[in-house]
């Protein structure tokens, strides 16, 4: 029996069967809650409405064929749940802006390594969620964004504690807006996650990100993906099922026993 993976998932819900959206509700809610939790905690009933409009064969989220591999998805599945609850309510701006050129001025000092602890920090991440994601001490997630703080207060005119967090939806933003013909494929990022590169493909790929908000961005938010996945276990039948019925997917009832057993055997 071949178990049913995310590159089915993918093909399913482009083509609006019931299947993959089940799938999408047994694996990735809990991934879904997750995310929300991190950027919109206490924002109520959010799961439910964002899947609703995830179930929606034409979303952009499905087109892609990249999405096969369950870290690229999940991490184009950030970006789409950001852009559907900004759409439904827009977070506070920030109370002062910072900028990409701001950020390339004061954190020119900084390593690659730094600068994802203070990237990982605009996405809202404490130093401890950091420290497992980057799989390195909370010491050094601490050092690099104080001294990221004291470099930044050093260009501005103003300056407060927490800005990189409050300026992270807007970070993230201009960041993506940056993609250039030489920036790195999310492969390159699983690779690294991976173990899978050369020496020389290591130091290429961190030279580019030294110069590029964009792939800096991508690298965090595939780390975030693998992260979230890793820390997220799948609904149980019993769970998956009442949630299932609620959304108004009706699987077929003849495939009905294989599927779920395809879908629970991993
Ligand atoms: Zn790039």
């Amino acid at each position: 029996m071949a178990i049913y993976t995310c590159f089915d998932m993918v093909r399913d819900c482009r083509g609006n069967r019931p299947e993959g959206w089940a799938y999408l509700v047994t694996n990735y809610s809990p991934v879904i809650r997750r995310l929300l939790a991190q950027y919109y905690d206490g924002r109520p009933g959010l799961l439910e409405r964002v899947l609703q409009q995830l179930m929606n064969p034409q979303s952009t989220l499905w087109a892609a064929p990249g999405h096969a591999e369950e870290r690229i998805f999940v991490c184009a599945l950030r970006q789409e749940l950001l852009r559907l609850v900004e759409l439904d309510a827009a977070s506070q701006p920030p109370s002062i802006e910072l900028d990409l050129e701001i950020l390339t001025q004061a954190l020119e000092p900084l390593t690659v390594i730094e600068r994802q602890y203070v990237w990982l920090e605009s996405m809202g991440y404490s130093n401890e969620l950091t420290a497992q994601m980057m799989n390195l001490d909370v010491s050094s997630s601490e050092a690099a964004r104080a001294r990221a703080d004291e470099l930044l207060r050093n260009v501005l005119d103003q300056w407060r504690r927490g800005l990189v967090a409050e300026n992270g939806l807007t970070l993230g933003r201009l960041a993506t807006g940056t993609l250039g013909e030489r920036c790195l494929p999310a492969k390159a990022y699983l690779d690294t996650l991976d173990g899978r590169i050369t020496w020389q493909h290591k130091k290429d790929y961190e030279f580019h990100m030294m110069q590029c908000w964009y792939c800096l961005d991508h690298f965090c938010r595939i780390r975030e993906a693998d992260f979230a996945i890793n820390k997220s276990k799948p609904l149980s039948e019993e769970e998956a099922s009442p949630l299932i019925a609620k959304l108004g997917v009706v699987l077929p009832k003849k495939e009905k026993k294989g599927l779920l057993a395809r879908m629970f055997a991993k």
